[in-house]
Parts: structure tokens; C-alpha cells; sequence
């Protein structure tokens, strides 16, 4: 069985225990640690969906509604055949944590749902996001609950579930969902936010420690949304992408690889195995290469005690989310390995997608570059609180982006009464 299968809720509370004792305040009160520790809400459903040839099949999918004492809950609806109620609670808590330290007025939630979409077609895939729309629409709403998509959903699968819940409620409802088309009231930058606001960390961090983007080598893991798009980026700011992978595949090229010529693949639905000039190989070994900094972009739990010894790289930026377990945390922070957590390094996404929820409400929209200068003025701000953190606690920069957090989240439910 998948090691994230397991892991992945207890892996999110030793983070979030780790920097409560280097943080005072929950040392001294051990309440604090007990209510940020588990989510408030878990629901599951079932879901029944017509398939092409007559049957019906169910689907299970599963809600965890972190803490909603900051605003609403926000997180991603996820499509995978592995979701399970620990990754799900798991990935609600970093949403808390996440939403804290760029400091909006959101908080964690999360969606899974257990199902591989390439099996189906294009008609199930709709029936089933629909169907999931109408087992969970009293729970979710632009003040209560706004999902928005994560691995394997999309714009068009944010279009079709706004649409159901707008009909079900009785009126056109764009702010129940974010990462939605343009034309169904998206916000412009919402599709490369999460990898913009990564590269905007990742400058913000270099920039403080004297360095640039520029001439480092990169080996992304994950050719979807968030990494390809962060390649995409890179190359920009003359980085040199030598490694990339997708769930079959991993590629590899000292010189460089065409992030092009591999964006033309993957906008096919094809594996990156048919670019030609690289070396190709199997699942783990692209992460153990010799690069400049290393960014799991996939899923949680890829570097672990296992392989963790064997990374060459010298900073990691987690755009997925949790993508190192503990064990490898500690690993990597005694080989002097930094990491941009993912709680900072990919909050990109939500932040968009807390502008659009906004655009919606005022039903007022912004220009892209409104919307960039708001997101690279935040992350920034949010990178250089996180980095400031670090220094004067002397800890890592995951236990600074927890402490930032932590003291907002605090700060909002004792005023609350909820500590
Ligand atoms: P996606 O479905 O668009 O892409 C995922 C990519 O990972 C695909 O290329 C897939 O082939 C690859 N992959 C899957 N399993 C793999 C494996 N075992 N080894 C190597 N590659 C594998 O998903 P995404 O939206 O890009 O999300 C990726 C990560 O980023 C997730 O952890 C997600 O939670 C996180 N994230 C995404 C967003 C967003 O806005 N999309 C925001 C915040 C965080």
C-alpha cells in the first residue's frame, strides 16, 4: 500500500505539533494544539452515476471542513484513485495553514473523490461532478464553502459543478466555485497562479539569500497544472529545466529539455516518454539527479526515509502538497537541504482563487495585471514574513511559515473565544 495512504493526516499533525513547541504559546497551552489538530467536519457520499453502457456505478468522495474561524472553508476537489479520509483531513489542515500565512480570510477545507477520470468518458466525467454537486451542495456556498481544482479537475469540471449547484439553489451562483473558465466568471491569472506564486517565492527567497533564479538548474516532478506551468515560467527567467516527469514517465537532459516542445506533448494528452532528446527512466531515480533545486510537483509523500539520503539538490520547492515526509524533513534539514514549504510555495492558487471569489461577489473583474500585482505583492510580503521568521527563531522555513500562520490563526479564535 501507498505510503500516503497511511500517513498523510498523521505526517500533516507532527508538522503543525513541531511548530507549535518551537512556538511558545501552544507549549503553554496545550488547547491550542488540540483544536488546530483535527478538522471540524468530515463528510462522505456516495455517489451514483449513470454509465456509458446502462449501469450505474457509485463513487465515494469525501469532504473535511478544516476550521472555519478566519472565513470560509477553501481547498481543492481532487479526482484520484488513491483519495482516502486521511489525505483529504490531511490536505483541509495545510488549507488552514496555507490561507494564514499569504494571511486572506479563508480557511481549510478539502475534497477527494475516489475515481481514476481517465477510465471514463468525457459524459461520465460530467455526470459524476454534477452528481457530487447534488450530495454536497448544502454544505458548500460562496460563504460557507468554496471548492476550487487540485489534481485531475479542471476549469471545465469547476464550470460544470457551478452550473448544478447554481440551478439547484435557483440562481447563478459564480462565487460557489473558483479556477472556473473566463466565461463562467473565472478570474483572469487563476490557471498559472499556483506556479507564478511559486516562482515569485522562489525569487523572493534566492533574492534574500543573494542569489537568482537565473542559470540554476531544475528538475520538476509532475507535468500537470502546477509544474508544467512552473517549467513554463522558469525558462523565462533563464533557468535550465534538465528533469521532468509524468505519472508514467521520467525525463532527463543535462543540457536542458525543450519545455516547449514538451508543453505541445502533454497539450495532447500524451506522455512525456515522446519527447526524444533525453535520457528516460523509471519512477524515483530523476529525483536523485544532480540540480540546483528540486520541485516535487505531483503528490504528497514522493521523497521519503527511503530515498531521501540520495537527493542531490540543494533547495526544494514543494508545489504539491506535502511531498516530504517527516522523516525525510529531518533527513534533509541534517544535509543542510533547504525547503520552501508548500504552505508558502504553492499558495498562488488559492490566493487567485480568493481574488476571483471576490471579482464574483462584486460581480467586478480585474485585469490580468491587477490580478499579478496583487498576487506577487502578497506572496512576496508573505515569503519575506516567512524567511524573517526563520532567522529569528533559527529554524527552518517550514516551522517559520507554521509559527507565521499559527499566531493568525490563534490571534482569530481567541477573539472568537474559541482558545
Ligand atoms: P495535475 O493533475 O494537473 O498534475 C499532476 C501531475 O503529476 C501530472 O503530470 C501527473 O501525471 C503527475 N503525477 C501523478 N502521479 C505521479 C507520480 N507518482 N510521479 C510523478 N508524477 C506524477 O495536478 P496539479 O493541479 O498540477 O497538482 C499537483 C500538485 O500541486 C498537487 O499536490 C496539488 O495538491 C498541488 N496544488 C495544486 C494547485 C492548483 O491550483 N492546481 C494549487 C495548490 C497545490
Amino acid at each position: 500500500m501507498q505510503e500516503h495512504i497511511q500517513d498523510a493526516f498523521k505526517n500533516a499533525q507532527k508538522q503543525i505539533r513541531k511548530a507549535c513547541d518551537l512556538y511558545g504559546e501552544c507549549h503553554l497551552d496545550q488547547n491550542k494544539y488540540e483544536v488546530i489538530s483535527h478538522p471540524r467536519r468530515i463528510i462522505e457520499v456516495n455517489i451514483p452515476v449513470r454509465m456509458d453502457h446502462g449501469s450505474i456505478k457509485m463513487f465515494t468522495g469525501y469532504r473535511s471542513q478544516h476550521n472555519d474561524a478566519r472565513g470560509p472553508f477553501k481547498g481543492g476537489i481532487r479526482f484520484h484513485q488513491d483519495v482516502n479520509i486521511s489525505e483529504v483531513k490531511a490536505l483541509s489542515m495545510w488549507m488552514t495553514f496555507k490561507c494564514a500565512v499569504i494571511d486572506i480570510p479563508l480557511w481549510g477545507g478539502k475534497w477527494g473523490i475516489i475515481v481514476n477520470p481517465k477510465e471514463l468518458s468525457e459524459g461520465e466525467l460530467e455526470r459524476l461532478s454534477r452528481g457530487y454537486v447534488r450530495e454536497i451542495y448544502k454544505y458548500i456556498g460562496p460563504e460557507t464553502d468554496v471548492p476550487a481544482p487540485d489534481v485531475n479537475t479542471n476549469p471545465k469540471i469547476m464550470a460544470w459543478m457551478m452550473d448544478e449547484y447554481s440551478k439547484l439553489v435557483g440562481k447563478y451562483s459564480p462565487g460557489s466555485f473558483t479556477g472556473k473558465p473566463l466565461t463562467s466568471g473565472g478570474s483572469k491569472g487563476r490557471g498559472t497562479a499556483t506556479a507564478q506564486g511559486g516562482v515569485y517565492v522562489l525569487e523572493k527567497i534566492l533574492e534574500l539569500k543573494w542569489e537568482k533564479i537565473s542559470g540554476k538548474t531544475i528538475v520538476l516532478q509532475g507535468a500537470g497544472n502546477a509544474g508544467l506551468t512552473m517549467a513554463e515560467l522558469l525558462i523565462h527567467l533563464w533557468a535550465k529545466v534538465v528533469g521532468i516527469s509524468d505519472s508514467r514517465w521520467w525525463i532527463y537532459n543535462p543540457k536542458g529539455l525543450d519545455i516547449t516542445k514538451i508543453s505541445e506533448i502533454k497539450a495532447n494528452r500524451r506522455s512525456v516518454i515522446e519527447y526524444s532528446d533525453a535520457e528516460k527512466m523509471g519512477e524515483q531515480e530523476v529525483l536523485e539527479k544532480e540540480c540546483d533545486i528540486l520541485i516535487p510537483a505531483a503528490l504528497e509523500n514522493q521523497i521519503t526515509g527511503q530515498n531521501v539520503r540520495n537527493i542531490k539538490a540543494k533547495l526544494i520547492l514543494e508545489l504539491a502538497n506535502g511531498p516530504i515526509t517527516p522523516e525525510a524533513d529531518t533527513a534533509l534539514q541534517e544535509m543542510g537541504v533547504d525547503i520552501i514549504p508548500d504552505i508558502l510555495a504553492n499558495a498562488g492558487g488559492v490566493m487567485v482563487s480568493y481574488f476571483e471569489q471576490v471579482q464574483n461577489n462584486l460581480n467586478y473583474y480585474w485585469e490580468a495585471e491587477e490580478v499579478d500585482t496583487k498576487l506577487h505583492k502578497k506572496i512576496t510580503h508573505a515569503a519575506a514574513d516567512v524567511y524573517a521568521t526563520a532567522q529569528e527563531y533559527s529554524t527552518t522555513y517550514r516551522a517559520a511559515a507554521y509559527i507565521v500562520a499559527m499566531k493568525r490563526i490563534f490571534d482569530a479564535m481567541k477573539d472568537r473565544g474559541e482558545v
